[in-house]
């Protein structure tokens, strides 16, 4: 593998010379999860315990509680989450956005997308390690379940290795099995946040072909699923992931960071039984002793005694591991923690930099503007047009009527009762076809306006309007038109 870049240089050399050798002594210069010959390299993560472990379980199953609960959830009516990219139909915390709500909708993933990026500034992928769906999924469920099917790494090694017998082929169709229905599931919560718990348990209880579209996601999603976490795993992490991807850009050396106190742990050497920390400090060693628990149990196959690396998830793992081991030998626990460069190298605390300041005020600024349009965001988008081919009439009193085309949506979901007021200038305003306008929830409208203006208030051509929307004796917006009349 080569991290050449295509320069013209490059491209001008011979082809010999373009290609650089892998130094495989070098872990910046290939990845842990492939070999030499560029095969894939399977990870086998031992097993861990300890505290960061525990609180992870606790953290994950209260994730996963709010994951598969969040379909069901409903606020005013509206669901939690719905992301119904096909009908173009957006709920987040109960709030409806529809395709007029665009901008508002974007500007609330940049605010989105700037909190992470502080957020991974000051403290690298903690989201990763401890929140993300993938990460959750499949070290505090899946690895689970394999480790109580199959053992702990050594002897899933060993399983492999076997030729097939009675038991290998039962432990690989159970453990499978289980796999398959999970994903099943996952891919089914995946469907409810797309279009709705009552959608999906229509497509399941209809005849099938009825909904042949939508057997084929909930089927594809299954296998899709199905494949991330039996055999592509962490590599959805280390090659898929574009968040993984931007950490060189975010993280510096004041990021807080599952990070290797090489101050204290080098120079590694193992631990001899007759040798007590004070002669090993003599004979230049430091606290790591070299027993490699901390490579043993990372499930994306790095040693984080090399430095902070793009593939470490920041689970974890390898803190509960030296910390295991540390306890075994007697030193302080902590040889492997959250920590940044600069904590480690100069015992600095968590510091504000100009370039976290930065971004907050990029964040606090998108935020102020969100925060304003959600206030300005009416519960009714109504537009006003005149009615196509009309020009203005006069009526036999003397006074001139202009027709108009009146288009309300209701972004609620419950019906709204609207009421049109002509606020200026002083006229008559009269809904045609209907006494009462009955918006039906998250549905539009459409209504034929008639105005009349007496002569005396009109200007000569056009005449600008004023017509406010009431709802409940609240107003919900005012729209702005012309009135068409005589020239003289
Ligand atoms: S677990 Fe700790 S002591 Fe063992 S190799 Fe890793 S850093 Fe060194
Ligand atoms: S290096 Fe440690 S924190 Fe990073 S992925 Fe591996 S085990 Fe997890």
């Amino acid at each position: 593998m080569s991290h050449n870049a295509a320069s013209p240089e490059n491209k001008a050399a011979p082809a010999s010379d373009a290609v650089k050798t892998v130094d495989w002594q070098d872990f910046r210069d290939h990845i842990a999860t492939a070999d030499q010959s560029g095969q894939r390299k399977w990870i086998y993560p031992r097993k861990v315990r300890g505290r960061f472990f525990r609180w992870r379980t606790w953290f994950s199953w209260l994730l996963l509680l709010v994951m598969f609960a969040g379909p069901f959830v409903t606020i005013n009516g509206n669901p939690l989450l719905l992301l119904n990219i096909v009908e173009r139909k957006f709920v987040v915390l109960g709030q409806i956005f529809w395709p007029q709500d665009m901008i508002l909708f974007a500007i609330a993933l940049l605010v989105c997308a700037v909190s992470i990026v502080v957020f991974t500034t000051a403290f690298g992928r903690l989201w990763c390690g401890w929140a993300c769906p993938q990460t959750v999924m499949m070290e505090m469920v899946f690895r689970q379940i394999e480790f109580a099917i199959e053992g702990d790494a050594p002897r899933q090694r060993e399983l492999n290795r076997e030729p097939w017998t009675a038991e290998k082929a039962f432990k690989k169709l159970l453990k499978h099995g289980i796999f398959f229905t999970l994903s099943f599931i996952v891919g089914n919560v995946l469907l409810c946040y797309l279009i709705g718990w009552r959608e999906l348990w229509q497509i399941i209880t209809d005849p099938p072909a009825r909904h042949l579209v939508g057997l084929a996601f909930m089927v594809g999603f299954a296998l899709l699923f199905y494949g991330i976490f039996a055999r592509f795993r962490e590599q959805a992490c280390t090659f898929i992931c574009p968040y993984g991807r931007l950490q060189s850009l975010l993280v510096d050396d004041n990021t807080v960071l599952v990070a290797y106190d090489h101050k204290r742990g080098e120079k590694r050497g193992p631990l001899r039984h007759v040798q007590t920390f004070g002669q090993r400090r003599f004979a230049g060693l430091g606290d790591c002793v070299a027993c490699n628990q901390c490579v043993a149990v990372c499930p994306t196959g790095i040693d984080i005694r090399n430095g902070a690396q793009m593939e470490c998830v920041q689970c974890t793992a390898c803190i509960d591991a030296c910390d295991a081991v540390m306890d075994k030998v007697g030193n302080p626990r902590g040889l492997i923690r959250y920590a940044s460069l600069n904590g480690i190298e100069r015992h600095q605390r968590l510091q504000f930099t100009p370039r976290m300041a930065g971004y907050s005020v990029v964040l606090a600024a998108l935020a102020a503007v969100l925060g304003f349009m959600l206030c300005l965001r009416s519960d009714v988008e109504a537009t006003i047009l005149r009615a196509p081919g009309s020009l203005f009439q006069q009526m036999p009193d003397g006074r001139f009527s202009n027709l108009y085309t009146v288009r309300l949506l209701n972004k609620t979901s419950h019906d709204m009762p609207v009421e049109l007021k002509l606020e200026r200038p002083p006229g008559t305003l009269q809904v045609m076809g209907v006494d009462t306008i009955v918006v039906a929830s998250q549905k539009a409208s459409q209504n034929s306006v008639l105005i009349e203006l007496d002569p005396s208030v009109l200007h000569p051509g056009t005449t600008p309007l004023v017509i406010d929307v009431y709802s409940n004796g609240k107003k919900l917006e005012a729209l702005k038109t012309a009135f068409i009349g005589p020239r003289n």
